[in-house]
């Protein structure tokens, strides 16, 4: 049976992957807390302690407990659609650089011979993520996120998808060989080395807590570039001290995403070193090759 999904191929140019979680990474706080759980009338904390007594009392996903907070609290406030969504998303604070960022790093990838993709995976409400700017100007490839299905009236209705901490590893795996539709099952097929689209050296890893730590370690363990930001107004480096002293990341710079910043030189250097890195690759691969070919042994 012909696959009905569509596929990213391996292209000419090397390709880097940047991936980023959302809250606390992106923006400085949770992007429910930051309009939706004040409008249904529920303090902060109170909210996520309700959602996660519902979490543990039933032995839920502790994501689907708050996905189900989020309707069971709007109902008689109002309706939770898309648009609904995505007027909270658009209002999601974000830190400083973050708008001009997705755009800036992929022309300099281009300037350098290499393809620049951002991609999102966050355990947040992807319908929220698609009301930023960034989303509505398309910097990101993809978007993998927690959503909700929707009934022909509009209405989220049940989970669509629920990511979680140990789940958003799968999607590394779908942006390494290209299959990222979330139903594409050949993400499990065997692809040789030289059809893996995003090789792990050429994934980089952008979080800022313990929920990112399956995602780094796989990245760090792998050559990849698993990175650690904190919060340059807290100047709180107690996590990403903690990651880098347990080899979870290999990096850690403040979440300021503006021009010359700490986190801009980086990801820069990374840049270049995909290019020179893709250089060697597909020298080794040809002598290999050429070794195979001109060898019975
Ligand atoms: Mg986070």
């Amino acid at each position: 049976m012909e696959n009905q999904f569509k596929r990213k191929y391996k292209e000419d140019l090397p390709v880097l992957a940047i991936c980023y979680d959302f809250d606390k990474t992106l923006s400085p706080n949770d992007m429910q807390a930051q309009g939706f759980i004040q409008d249904v009338g529920y303090d902060i904390g109170k909210f996520w302690k309700d959602s996660n007594k519902v979490s543990r009392e039933n032995e839920m996903d502790s994501n689907l407990a708050y996905m189900f907070k989020m309707v069971e609290e709007a109902q008689g406030n109002f309706i939770v659609s898309k648009k609904t969504l995505a007027d909270y998303g658009s209002k999601v604070e974000l830190f400083k650089g973050v708008e001009t960022w997705f755009k800036r790093i992929k022309e300099y990838g281009a300037q350098n011979g290499v393809i620049v993709e951002h991609y999102i995976i966050s355990s947040g409400i992807k319908e929220m993520i698609e009301g930023t700017t960034m989303a509505k100007n398309n910097e990101f490839e993809k978007i993998f996120a927690s959503s909700f299905y929707f009934n022909e009236r509009g209405v989220a209705k049940w989970p669509a998808q629920a990511v979680n901490y140990t789940n958003k590893t799968q999607f590394l795996f779908r942006i390494s060989k290209g299959v990222l539709d979330v139903n594409d099952q050949s993400v499990n097929q065997f692809f040789s080395q030289d059809e893996i689209r995003v090789p792990f050296r050429n994934i980089a890893y952008i979080g800022d807590s313990d929920t990112d730590i399956p995602c780094m370690k796989l990245v760090n363990t792998n050559g990849g570039h698993a990175i650690g930001v904190y919060n340059p107004n807290t100047e709180d480096t107690s996590k990403v001290f903690r990651m880098i002293k347990e080899n979870r990341i290999r990096y850690f710079t403040p979440a300021d995403y503006s021009e010359g910043t700490q986190i801009d030189k980086l990801i820069k250097a990374i840049i270049l070193k995909t290019k020179v890195d893709e250089v060697l690759e597909d020298k080794h691969i040809n002598d290999t090759k050429l070794a195979n070919q001109n060898t019975k042994y």
